[in-house]
C-alpha cells in the first residue's frame, strides 16, 4: 500500500467556481502540491474550502482555470465518517473497493490491511454504533486507504472529535503520511492542527476564495507532540493566524 515514487502532483491554476445560482465560490485559485507535500488550507467559513476539495476530487468541474492531477488514485475523507450503520467495520471498509468493482478476495485483503494500518485490527466485526468517534474516523480513513491513494483529500476530518482524540488522530495521520507516501490536502479550522501536520499552510481569503498566503513549515518528520510548544512553532502559527485574520476582515 505504498504509493509509487513521483506521483501525487496536484495543481490548481487560476481555478474559478461559480455555482448555477450565481454564487462565486472561488476565483483565481493557484496552488501547487508536489509529491511529498502535505498542505493544509485554512480560511474563513464559507470561503470555498470544501468546494476546492470537491474540484480536486473531480466531483465538481471548475468554471474557470485548470486542475491537474497526475493520478486517478484520489482518497477523500469527510468530517462525518459516513459509515453504514448495519455493516461491520470491515464491511464498511470494503465498500470503497466494492464500488470500484474490486474482486472480493482483493477487497477483503485490502480491508484487513487498512484496518491494521489504522490500529483497528480486532475490531473488524464491530458495528459502527459500537465504536467511539475516533474509531469511526479510523474506519473512514481505512476505507479510503484501500484504494491506495496517491492524493489524499481531507475535509476537516477531526473537527467533530474531542480534543484528546483529535490530538491522537493527528499523530495517526502523520504516521500514515510518512509511511504511505501520499500527497495530502487538508482542510481545517485549527491553525495549530494545520501547522503540526503540514509541510505548508495555505491561507484563503473570504469568498470568493483565493490563496492569499502560503507559509512553509520546515520541521522534519516525524514530529513529536511537544513541538507545539517550541518558539519556532509559535512563530509560524502566529504568521498563519495573522494572515487568517487579515483574510477574514
Ligand atoms: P467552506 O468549506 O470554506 O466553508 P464551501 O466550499 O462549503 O465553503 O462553500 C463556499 C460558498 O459556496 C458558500 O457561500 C456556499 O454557500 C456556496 N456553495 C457551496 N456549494 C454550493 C452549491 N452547490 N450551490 C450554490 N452555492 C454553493
Amino acid at each position: 500500500m505504498t504509493a509509487s515514487v513521483g506521483t501525487g502532483t496536484l495543481r490548481f491554476a487560476a481555478v474559478a467556481k461559480t455555482f448555477d445560482n450565481g454564487t462565486i465560490a472561488l476565483s483565481e485559485v493557484d496552488l501547487d502540491l508536489a509529491p511529498g507535500d502535505f498542505v493544509s488550507v485554512v480560511g474563513p467559513s464559507g470561503c470555498g474550502k470544501s468546494t476546492l476539495l470537491r474540484l480536486a476530487s473531480g466531483l465538481t468541474a471548475p468554471t474557470g482555470g485548470e486542475i491537474f492531477a497526475d493520478t486517478g488514485k484520489i482518497g477523500y475523507v469527510f468530517q462525518d465518517p459516513t459509515l453504514l450503520e448495519w455493516r461491520s467495520a470491515a464491511k464498511n471498509v470494503e465498500l470503497a473497493g466494492e464500488l470500484h468493482g474490486m474482486a472480493r478476495a482483493e477487497r477483503r485483503k485490502r480491508a484487513a490491511e487498512a484496518l491494521e494500518l489504522v490500529g483497528l485490527a480486532g475490531f473488524e466485526k464491530q458495528l459502527p454504533g459500537q465504536l467511539s468517534g475516533g474509531m469511526r474516523m479510523r474506519v473512514s480513513l481505512a476505507r479510503a486507504l484501500t484504494l491506495d491513494p496517491e492524493i489524499f483529500l481531507f475535509d476537516e476530518p477531526f473537527g467533530a472529535l474531542d480534543e484528546i482524540t483529535r490530538l491522537r488522530m493527528q499523530d495517526e495521520l502523520q504516521r500514515l503520511f510518512r509511511t504511505q507516501g501520499f500527497t495530502g490536502l487538508f482542510i481545517t479550522h485549527s491553525v495549530t492542527e494545520a501547522v503540526y501536520l503540514s509541510t505548508r499552510v495555505a491561507v484563503m481569503s473570504a469568498r470568493p476564495g483565493r490563496i492569499v498566503r502560503e507559509v512553509d513549515v520546515p520541521f522534519p518528520f516525524p514530529r513529536s507532540p511537544e513541538i507545539r510548544y517550541h518558539a519556532d512553532f509559535a512563530r509560524i502559527a502566529g504568521e498563519v493566524s495573522a494572515a487568517l485574520k487579515e483574510a477574514s476582515s
